[in-house]
This record gives structure tokens, C-alpha cells and sequence, in this order.
């Protein structure tokens, strides 16, 4: 089964080069399918997709990560870049844990959720953990539109999605930074 899996071959437009039109940014969570963003199952050459806790734009808040990078400066092809946000997020309950229990997760996992936790402790601790994931999501898009903005002039357009575990539902929650969005 899983030699014919990795035998598959691609389509020989895809052999030496890539030019998805979408780079997708969502959690590392085994529970969150690329698909569902897209509304089907993602072809091979389809989408670029970066994957880490707390699906994340950047780290620091002024430098994209290496994968957004990708999707910006390297890859022409991009016309859309979609951050995927999603409930039961453990990143974003985690960033937002009183202190003495985000001091006992691994220096690796606070370095990665450090401006997180900087921009949703408050949220999570008045307005709960849902309302911190979507801002999550909000964030990672305002940094994406604020960069591209001035770091590059071409049209790529920025959406915020989230997907709800309990009712199976997706929905558009941010567009270019606009966040009135109700749903597509
Ligand atoms: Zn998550």
C-alpha cells in the first residue's frame, strides 16, 4: 500500500518545477486536514503548505517564517495565502496557560508560542479560548497583509479561515485584514 502510494507519479508538468496558486498556513495539529481549507483533497503541485503549532505567520512579529518567505518572495505562482485556524487548538491553550504551567513546557515549545502568548493571554483569560484562536487566525493575517504591504507589490489576496472540530464547519473570518467577515 505504501510503496504504491510513494511510487505514484506526478503529472510531468510537476517533475521539475511548482507553481501552486495557494500557500496554506495551518496547525501541525494531526486532527486538521489541509483539504478542508481548500473544500477538497489537496492535489500534488496544488497548494504549498507550511504546518506548525499555532498555524503562524511569524514568529517574532517582523520576519516571515521561512516557509511564508516561500510563498512571498520565492514563488510567483501564489496567488492566495490562507492561514488556517481551528478549535480545540492545544498552541493556542497552551501560549495562553497561567504562568507556572507555560514554564513547565519544553523551552522549545515557549520559544515557538513566546508572541502568542504575548498577544493572546488576555484575550483567552476574558473572552475564552475560541475567541483567542480566532484572533490567532487574525494576527497571523494582519501580519501577512502589514508585510506584504511593504515588502511586496504583488496581488496575493489574505484569508483567515477557521474550522470548527464539533459541527465540521469552515468558515472565512478574515479577509485582506477586514475581519467583518461572516461567511462564504
Ligand atoms: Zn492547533
Amino acid at each position: 500500500m505504501i510503496k504504491n502510494y510513494v511510487r505514484r507519479l506526478l503529472p510531468s508538468e510537476l517533475h521539475y518545477s511548482q507553481s501552486p496558486q495557494i500557500g496554506l498556513i495551518i496547525c501541525s495539529d494531526s486532527r486538521v486536514s489541509p483539504g478542508v481549507y481548500i473544500g477538497k483533497p489537496v492535489e500534488p503541485g496544488e497548494v504549498f503548505i507550511s504546518r506548525n503549532i499555532g498555524n503562524q505567520a511569524t514568529y517574532d512579529g517582523k520576519n516571515p517564517t521561512p516557509e511564508v518567505s516561500c510563498m512571498i518572495h520565492e514563488l510567483d505562482s501564489i496567488r492566495r495565502i490562507i492561514i488556517g485556524g481551528h478549535s480545540d487548538c492545544d498552541a493556542v491553550e497552551a501560549a495562553t496557560l497561567p504562568e507556572r504551567e507555560f514554564e513547565e513546557l519544553h523551552y522549545s515549545i515557549r520559544q515557538g508560542l513566546s508572541l502568542m502568548r504575548k498577544r493572546l493571554y488576555d484575550v483567552a483569560q476574558i473572552e475564552g479560548l475560541r475567541k483567542a484562536e480566532e484572533e490567532n487566525v487574525h494576527n497571523q493575517v494582519e501580519f501577512i497583509v502589514g508585510y506584504l504591504k511593504e515588502y511586496d507589490s504583488r496581488k496575493v489576496d489574505v484569508m483567515g479561515m477557521y474550522y470548527d472540530f464539533s459541527t465540521g464547519e469552515v468558515s472565512v473570518i478574515n479577509i485582506n485584514g477586514n475581519r467583518n467577515i461572516k461567511s462564504l
